[in-house]
């Protein structure tokens, strides 16, 4: 469960991307009248990056389900994009931008409220524009003049076998992962039902009891959940807020 920039050139030090294939194109679910909940957080100010997404030769478009569309409406997005894809090799759900999220047969097969808070974070990795954010971190760790480059797959390319520029902006991949887990908890709380122990924490135990985590980027489960606890008690207000 981790994001990445899609890119068909080159692998990204932390998200370990291997070469894709353009060869369908997604369709879009389009929100109607995107409401963000008054608790989800504005996202950064910084530049909009232009980002292409090509999804991979196995990869197919899926319909959203009307509770990840509320999450996503929640979220402020405007559009939502979910791809199925058989690769496991990046770890059973990501994210990219600008608007997709790809989940692999080990994440449908999860019961509903853990694939929930899987979605909730990568959601929360789109609408935070965690993209952008690494884009424009990297550029000026690089020393790269202002608006040197528009396409935000150039940005994340600067980071390529560079590890003390990856150790740089170690510390914002940290803090993005760790708003992606508690937010991504809140939204599928309010959108679906779930608390965190059905949702985020039981995902993580049996990550836990499948034998580690699924990314360099996250950190250990077991330090995940220590940090979502003190959640539990917003996540069962907003369950409550929701009609169903
Ligand atoms: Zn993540």
């Amino acid at each position: 469960m981790f994001k990445f920039a899609c890119n068909p050139s080159r692998p990204a030090i932390r998200r370990g991307v291997a070469g894709f294939l353009l060869v369908c194109a997604g369709f879009s679910s389009r929100i109607a009248a995107p409401a963000p909940a008054d608790w989800f957080p504005d996202p950064p100010t910084l530049r909009h990056y232009v980002w292409r997404y090509q999804p991979c030769l196995t990869c197919e478009t899926s319909a959203v389900p009307p509770a990840w569309l509320r999450m996503a409406e929640l979220a402020g997005l405007q559009t939502l994009r979910i791809f199925h894809s058989s690769d496991e090799t990046f770890g059973p759900a990501y994210s990219a931008a600008p608007d997709v999220i790809v989940l692999t047969p080990s994440a449908l097969k999860l019961q509903a409220c853990q694939l929930a808070f899987v979605v909730g974070h990568e959601i929360v990795h789109i609408a935070q524009r965690h993209f952008d954010e690494d884009a424009n971190a990297l550029s000026v760790f690089s020393g790269m003049p202002g608006n040197w480059t528009e396409r935000g797959e150039d940005a994340m390319q600067l980071s390529e076998g560079n590890f003390g520029l990856a150790l740089r902006v170690s510390h914002l991949w940290q803090a993005q992962e760790q708003e992606a887990d508690w937010i991504g908890a809140l939204l599928s709380a309010q959108a679906s039902g779930c608390s965190i122990e059905s949702g985020a924490l039981a995902y993580l135990r049996q990550e836990i009891e499948a034998g580690g985590g699924v990314a360099a980027a996250h950190a250990p489960s077991m330090e995940r959940i220590r940090q979502l606890l003190p959640f539990a008690d917003s996540a069962k207000r907003l369950v409550e807020l929701e009609p169903r």
